[in-house]
């Protein structure tokens, strides 16, 4: 498996890694690869299955509008993004890739095809642009979750990038586990010697201390942040007054769990970040990416280690392997098997770290992961119009706080249990091919059907 620590925790911004930072990504890649752009007169995006249902609340249209003028999810700067597409709205016309003026409005180049999907993913893209000439280029891409996209009939390597070979290969748990007992290595010790493969030492270190200062700075933003969320739902901020309100306590009268109710208040400000389109980490997606950083910053603030820097280092490599299989065996995108490869792998990604950065052994690390996703089973994706908001924000919230239990319930362990890592994705993976279409991030179905239902009842 050719994945890295840094495809599963990409540099992004909100609110969704599938519906956003993907399209943000195929819509660049499509004129990256189109070649000479100054005999381009026309250019036409067409959005299909989840992306057109759901993609006016996660921002698609937007993702993609920044896409052909060239942005990366990485670079933009969140706090230009509304004045930038402003200005396009206004002149009627994109230069692409930053350079090339073309005609372009949202009505008559963005099309949302609400009730086809294309054949190889719930969402599909397809970009066109034709050239003065005549002549006309067409492709399609599909964002299969986390950010990842696949142009079609795409398979193979990841982005395109060359495979190499890696010391300690591993498709499934199993296989990494008797790496382990072959050689005594831990779970991270093997997955930073598979990164070295492809980085040095010092680059794989900055890169994942960059990761973490980026999820440390979305909480403390988050944290601090009150106001409404964009989207029309009216859905107000809640991490920064209780966060206030938990800082303000009584302390002689502070109860035991109010540990894990301040880590759920550092989930929903990432949460809250993401939905605000802000600057967060893929981990896996967006939609669940504040599961990861909560708990590290409970295991960095709470769980007093004595090398916090190694630690969070081995627990992002461990995250990593997690999702990494998650990815390779089932999904990790909600439009394909719902919220339980979303929040419910992120769990898994969290609890396997926190065991690992906390000294426990291979068969504990897959303990905690497998006692993550085995109790997200099952869980559809049904958000609220369309807004990664209802219930994504406090979904995270639980899953920091499962996950932490995962963990202590692994560790309390000696690594012996009865479902395997492997079994479980599995079945989290048949499990999401039997999920009715209405639960897969289409918004047409479960808490989205019901409480537009009883406003519409009430209005
Ligand atoms: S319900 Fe879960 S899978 Fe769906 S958008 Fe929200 S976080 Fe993502």
């Amino acid at each position: 498996m050719d994945m890295s620590v840094f495809d599963l925790f990409k540099i992004g911004i909100g609110p969704s890694s599938s519906h956003t930072v993907g399209p943000m990504v195929a819509a660049r890649r499509f004129l990256v690869d189109a070649g000479p752009l100054d005999d381009v007169v026309a250019v036409e995006a067409a959005l299909y299955g989840s992306l057109a249902l759901t993609g006016v609340g996660h921002a698609t249209d937007k993702a993609v509008i920044l896409g052909l003028m060239g942005e990366t999810p990485q670079h933009v700067d969140p706090t230009q993004v509304d004045a930038m597409l402003a200005a396009a709205e206004q002149q009627k016309e994109l230069k692409l890739l930053g350079t090339h003026p073309v005609p372009f409005t949202r009505a008559a180049n963005l099309l949302f095809h609400k009730s086809e999907t294309l054949p190889e993913h719930p969402n599909g893209m397809r970009f066109t642009l034709k050239r003065s000439g005549g002549s006309v280029l067409s492709k399609v891409y599909y964002s299969v979750g986390g950010g990842f996209i696949r142009e079609e009939g795409e398979t193979g390597g990841i982005d395109g990038r060359p495979a190499v070979e890696l010391p300690y290969p591993f498709d499934t748990m199993a296989q990494l586990l008797e790496h382990g007992k072959r050689t005594g290595l831990t779970i991270p010790q093997m997955l930073r010697a598979n990164e070295l493969m492809r980085v040095s030492e010092d680059e794989l270190n900055a890169g994942v201390d960059r990761i973490w200062h980026v999820m440390r700075d979305c909480i403390a933003h988050g944290l601090e942040t009150a106001g409404q969320l964009p989207g029309g739902l009216n859905v107000k901020r809640r991490a920064a007054g209780l966060w206030l309100q938990a800082k303000g306590g009584d302390v002689a009268n502070a109860l035991p769990h109010d540990a894990l109710h301040q880590v759920s208040l550092y989930a929903m400000a990432v949460n809250e970040e993401n939905a605000a389109g802000g600057r967060v980490v893929t981990a896996p997606t967006n939609g669940a990416a504040g599961i990861i950083p909560a708990v590290l910053r409970y295991y960095a603030e709470d769980c007093h280690p004595s090398d916090p820097v190694k630690g969070v280092r081995e627990f992002l490599l461990t995250a990593a392997a997690i999702g990494m299989l998650c990815k390779r065996n089932a999904s990790i995108s909600g439009a394909e098997i719902g919220c339980q490869g979303e929040v419910g792998v992120a769990c898994a990604m969290a609890a396997a770290g926190l065991v690992a950065a906390l000294g426990g052994t291979n068969l504990q690390i897959e303990n905690a992961a497998e006692i993550g996703i085995e109790h997200h089973l099952g869980m559809t994706c049904d958000p609220i119009g369309g807004l990664v908001q209802i219930p994504c924000i406090e979904r995270n919230g639980m899953g920091a706080v499962k996950a932490i239990t995962a963990a202590s319930l692994a560790l309390k362990g000696d690594g012996t249990h009865f479902v395997s890592l492997d079994d479980v994705i599995e079945t989290m993976r048949q499990t999401g091919a039997d999920m009715q279409v209405k639960y897969k991030e289409t918004s047409l179905g479960g808490l989205a059907i019901h409480v537009v239902t009883v406003n519409h009842a009430a209005c």
